[in-house]
C-alpha cells in the first residue's frame, strides 16, 4: 500500500521506502562485516519487525538464520505499559549462538530491556541489537542498541510492519496518522 493510497489517512510521511531501504543496506553492510566468519541468528519481534527483518536479510549477501518472538507490550494503548508477555518463544536454542534481535522502533525501551535479560539467560554467545527507527525516548535507555536506523519524533506511527489496531502494517512509508482516524 502507498500513501497516495490512504493520502486522507496521513498527516504527515516521515520516511519513503527509498529512505527506509537505503538505511537498512548501510545497516546490513556493518552487520556482514562485524559478523564476518560467524554464524549469525537474526531473532525478529512479531508482528512489527517482519518488514524489517525481510529487508535486511535480503540486504545480505551471505547466509542467516531467522527465528521469530513475539511479545506483547503495548495492550490497546499507544505507549509501552512495561508489562511484557511472551505469545510465541522462539524455536531455536541460542545457547552459544551469535544473536541479533531486529526490532522495528524503540520508544520508552522498556520491551527491549525485557526481552534482551530474557535471551542472556539463555546463555548465546553474543547479543546484539538492531532496530530500524528509534524514538527520542529511546536515549535513557539502559541497554546499547549497536546497529541504530532512522530516528522519528515522539508521535505515534505506522506503516513497515507498524500498525494501528492492526492496520497501516502493508504501508509502504513510515508516516504520522491524521487525527480523525483515532475518533
Ligand atoms: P517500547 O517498549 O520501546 O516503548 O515500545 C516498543 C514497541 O512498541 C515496538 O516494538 C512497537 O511494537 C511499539 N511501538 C512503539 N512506538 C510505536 C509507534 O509509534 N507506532 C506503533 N505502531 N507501534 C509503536
Amino acid at each position: 500500500m502507498d500513501a497516495s493510497d490512504i493520502e486522507k489517512d496521513l498527516s504527515k510521511i516521515h520516511y519513503t521506502e527509498d529512505q527506509i531501504l537505503a538505511k537498512l543496506r548501510e545497516l546490513a553492510g556493518r552487520i556482514e562485516r562485524d559478523y564476518e566468519g560467524k554464524d549469525l541468528l537474526m531473532v525478529g519481534v512479531l508482528r512489527g519487525a517482519v518488514m524489517v527483518m525481510a529487508d535486511l536479510a535480503r540486504s545480505f549477501g551471505r547466509h542467516v538464520e531467522m527465528d521469530w518472538m513475539a511479545i506483547s507490550s503495548y495492550g490497546s494503548g499507544t505507549k509501552s505499559s512495561g508489562v511484557v508477555r511472551i505469545q510465541k518463544d522462539l524455536d531455536t536454542d541460542i545457547t552459544n549462538r551469535h544473536v541479533l534481535i531486529v526490532e522495528d522502533i524503540i520508544d520508552t525501551g522498556l520491551t527491549l530491556s525485557w526481552l534482551v535479560s530474557n535471551l542472556e539467560s539463555r546463555k548465546p554467545a553474543s547479543l546484539e541489537l538492531c532496530t530500524a527507527f528509534v524514538k527520542p525516548d529511546a536515549a535513557k535507555m539502559a541497554v546499547p542498541v549497536k546497529y541504530v536506523g532512522l530516528e522519528l519524533p515522539d508521535e505515534f506511527v505506522v506503516g513497515y510492519g507498524l500498525d494501528y489496531a492492526e492496520k497501516y502494517r502493508n504501508l509502504r512509508c513510515v508516516a504520522t496518522l491524521a487525527p480523525h482516524v483515532y475518533s
